[in-house]
């Protein structure tokens, strides 16, 4: 019998669940919001029983965090200083391990993106690049030599410290924990919170969006100069905006001023920052990817 997979996407709004190895081999798929941990997780092991019968090989979850992913630590697996009410301390992967009885690879949301979009999609081929999502929050993953980068935790993209101009932006910015960092001003709620609407609100012609694109430029530089990625993928709800992109683009051009001497950056920004190929389901597909990891011999983790 083929081995099947599951994928658990676990965000701070809703969790997708879903069976499969591939885009092209997804079997069955859930959608549903997300709530207090015992619910969701139950609802969440329940999909796999009725839908994955005796086949399934492993799960990977692709989780809002910060996540603990020592594997050595006691708290392995768990969500640790969330501001989402009742998560902190959640078993993520304790739960579903114990009552599905199968492997389970946890890893954060982005990471398992990151790691979908470099089987199936814009960073296919390539061992050195960053994925990048804007929208309720930000959050990046990387990949350096092969690997998906962990360390001391996780890498924290959308807490990076970036230039504020006080005068030329009078927001405080809305992280709860540093103010005015890169999710702090650039987020989707950090635009509706300063601008009283909500990032799909704007025209493409509101100031918003050049601010905007500052700000993520700023990040994405700092991913550069301090990653050497070879392309940047950016994702989220906030760059479905079509005339984003492009500002961004021309904005790291600039804040290079030619210093990066590579021809992806001086001659071919378009293909250095591009957009997510999988789309809506790369969360998933980042799940199910570490699923599949988890149960391969060449496990890099
Ligand atoms: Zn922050």
């Amino acid at each position: 019998m083929t081995e099947t997979w599951g994928g658990i996407e676990a965000g701070g709004a809703h969790v997708v669940c879903a069976i499969g190895s591939g885009p092209d081999r997804l079997d069955a798929e859930t959608s549903f919001p997300t709530t207090t941990p015992e619910e969701t997780l139950a609802r969440a092991v329940d999909f796999f029983r009725k839908r994955g019968g005796s086949g399934l090989a492993a799960v990977g979850i692709g989780s809002f965090g910060p996540l603990d992913l020592a594997p050595s630590s006691p708290t392995y697996g768990r969500v640790t200083s969330t501001p989402k009410p009742g998560w902190e301390g959640t078993d993520l992967a304790g739960t579903v391990a114990g009552t599905l009885g199968v492997p389970v690879a946890i890893d954060t949301d982005v990471n398992a993106s990151a790691l979908a979009e470099h089987l199936w999609g814009s960073a296919a081929g390539l061992d050195d690049f960053v994925y990048v999502t804007v929208g309720t929050g930000i959050g990046g993953g990387a990949m350096a030599g092969g690997r998906l980068v962990h360390g001391l935790v996780h890498p924290e993209m959308g807490h990076m410290r970036i230039p504020h101009d006080m005068d030329a932006d009078r927001f405080d910015g809305v992280c709860p924990y540093h103010g005015d960092c890169l999710e702090g001003l650039a987020s989707g709620p950090a635009v509706h919170r300063r601008w009283g609407r909500t990032p799909e609100d704007l025209p493409d012609d509101h100031p918003a969006w050049e601010l905007e694109a500052g700000y993520l430029a700023a990040g994405v530089v700092n991913l550069v100069c301090a990653l050497s990625p070879r392309r940047v993928v950016m994702g989220g709800g906030v760059m479905e905006r079509p005339t984003l992109l492009p500002l961004i683009r021309a904005g790291v051009r600039d804040l290079l001023g030619g210093y990066v001497r590579a021809p992806e950056v001086l001659d071919g920004i378009d293909g250095y920052i591009v957009t997510p190929a999988l789309g809506a389901r790369v969360g998933v597909l980042g799940a199910i990817a570490l699923a599949m990891q988890a149960g391969s011999a060449d496990r890099p983790d």
